[in-house]
């Protein structure tokens, strides 16, 4: 029997993390260097106890067309900074079989993607974060405060996942938030991510 999916989450990288690790390096997009603003990871499917199903239907293959009216929005808000340098396709492909599929009885592909764009105009990070004084100057930070401040905002503690630069510096990396299974009301996460970050976490500058 296939699980039932109880809720999703909304993954969000900030790219000055993604791109400072001792374990990879990053490529811009075709597009040249994204805006210094979070950017879309994916949203998640999951079950109700944290875990999530993938790549729940081989026939739903990635459809660019499906998308056409939401390319530059994607481009601007979702860019894949893997390398070697790419125009976005393959990690859009990527999130859509291996996580969109699950959660296609609810939203379809072109929703899939419009939902991850409209929680991300919704929740502004960057700026939720500027207000309270957190900027991305490669000063270090209390993980609290940059709870606390989300946490004004969305009324939910955000999950928060950290990386390590190359000099071995705990960085924030990822805002993990968690969404009902239509993906528009924000919700308490039932489960949170352990996210490896230390007390005081570096915003590295992007
Ligand atoms: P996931 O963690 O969503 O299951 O897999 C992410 C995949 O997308 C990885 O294979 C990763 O290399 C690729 N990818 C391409 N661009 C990006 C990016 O900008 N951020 C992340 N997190 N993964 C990316």
């Amino acid at each position: 029997m296939t699980r039932l999916i109880t809720y999703m989450h909304a993954y969000t990288q900030w790219p000055g993390a993604y791109c400072d690790t001792k374990h990879h390096s990053c490529c811009y997009p075709k597009t040249g260097k994204p805006t210094a603003e979070f950017s879309i990871h994916g949203l998640w499917p999951n079950h109700k106890d944290g875990s999530w199903p993938s790549n729940c239907n081989p026939d739903s293959v990635f459809d660019r067309l499906e998308i056409s009216d939401l390319m530059g929005s994607l481009q601007k808000n979702w860019p894949s900074l893997s390398c070697p340098s790419s125009n976005g396709f393959r990690f859009w492909s990527h999130e859509w079989e291996k996580h969109g599929t699950c959660s296609e009885s609810e939203l379809n592909q072109h929703d899939y993607f419009a939902t991850a764009l409209k929680l991300k105009e919704k929740v502004n990070l960057l700026k939720i974060l500027k207000n309270a004084e957190i900027e991305p100057d490669d000063g270090f930070y209390s993980l609290d405060s940059i709870v606390k401040a989300i946490e004004a905002v969305t009324s939910h503690a955000p999950g928060m996942e950290c990386n390590k630069d190359s000099a071995g510096n705990s960085q924030l990396y990822q805002v993990y938030l968690c969404v009902d299974t239509s993906g528009s009301e924000i919700i308490e996460c039932p489960i949170l991510p352990r996210g490896r970050c230390d007390s005081s976490v570096q915003f590295p500058k992007f």
